[in-house]
């Protein structure tokens, strides 16, 4: 069983051979022996920008080359690296243009390490799905020789879809305003499962889901569950009926009795309490809520600041 087989990729970039990289869902399906190395010419500052975000991925390795005015410069870089490589992989493949030295290195390497060492393949205008093709060989080898594949976490960046910093896509780089926009965007442009995170951490497939999350708890300060809990706050809401120094426990279910009332066998849900204090003791003013300061807010205000914590906070791939 081979343990240390491993596979390595050499990319020149340079002559829009980075677009292979455009689908960035594709990354997570490098294998776990497999390392990517890029070289491309520096002097182009958009390709540097696509490509340089790619190094966050464990296993891919940027090689700009400086020297931009020479035309080799790339070749040059690419050819030092598998020199220096060539012994530390069972098998290499290079990705490039049809540039004519590449024959000669791969018949010099072949003569040295033997016919199944190295490879090539000639890309002018590649797409993502011609680096899916790449790695589907590259697992095809693994299986051949005998190398089990992790499933690790090859990256930590895996789930994530959005560089929240910059509010663009991780995967071609637009720029959205809102996670609404990107939801649509990974549906439309990407073709993704995606989950939408709200901030109160619940999950959901799609976005009329999510909406009918947050009108449910926009709608009242209030349900038969109890009173809402405010997002920021480590403790449950206290509710206090002004000016009266007591905190009010409401809890869910016909539990809740009326403070001021003489009957005390009735008991209320927290609905029918609340509807009962202000129709019978003229009280709505009086409610007083605190959450996560010391702020006591009215029923308004609180359910005003409860129901804008319900947002869409991030977006993940779907991990199916
Ligand atoms: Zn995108
Ligand atoms: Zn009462
Ligand atoms: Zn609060
Ligand atoms: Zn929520």
């Amino acid at each position: 069983m081979s343990v240390n087989y491993k596979q390595l990729l050499l990319f020149d970039c340079d002559g829009g051979r980075a677009s292979l990289f455009d689908d960035k869902t594709i990354l997570s399906e490098i294998p776990s022996n497999c390392d990517c190395y890029l070289f491309w010419n520096d002097n182009d500052s958009n390709l540097s920008n696509k490509i340089n975000y790619l190094k966050s991925y464990r296993q891919i390795h940027l090689y700009p080359v400086l020297e931009s005015n020479s035309k080799n410069a790339t070749d040059g870089k690419l050819i030092y690296f598998l020199g220096k490589l060539v012994d530390k992989y069972s098998f290499i493949i290079i990705i490039h243009g049809g540039d004519g030295i590449y024959k000669e290195i791969i018949r010099t390497v072949s003569e040295e390490y033997g016919n199944d060492r190295i490879s090539n393949e000639i890309f002018t205008n590649p797409t993502p799905r011609n680096l899916r093709e790449l790695l589907r060989q590259f697992r095809q080898r693994n299986q051949e020789y005998g190398y089990i594949e992790k499933h690790s976490s090859n990256n930590e960046h895996e789930d994530n879809l959005i560089d929240k910093s910059k509010n663009r896509c991780l995967l071609c780089w637009k720029f959205c305003n809102n996670f609404e926009d990107f939801y649509q965007h990974f549906r439309d442009k990407h073709h993704l499962r995606i989950k939408l995170i709200c901030n109160c951490k619940l999950e959901f497939d799609h976005l009329l889901e999510f909406h009918n999350h947050q009108r449910k708890e926009q709608s009242n300060a209030f349900s038969n569950k109890g009173v809402a809990q405010c997002l920021a706050a480590n403790q449950p809401t206290k509710v206090y009926l002004d000016p009266h120094p007591l905190i009010l426990l409401i809890s869910a279910g016909k539990t809740n009795k009326c403070i001021y009332c003489k009957n005390k066998d009735r008991s209320l849900d927290p609905i029918a309490l609340i509807s009962h204090l202000t129709a019978k003791h003229m009280l709505y003013n009086d409610i007083r809520f605190q959450c996560c300061s010391d702020t006591k807010r009215t029923l308004d205000r609180f359910q005003n600041h409860t129901s804008t914590q319900h947002k869409i906070v991030d977006i993940k791939k779907h991990n199916i």
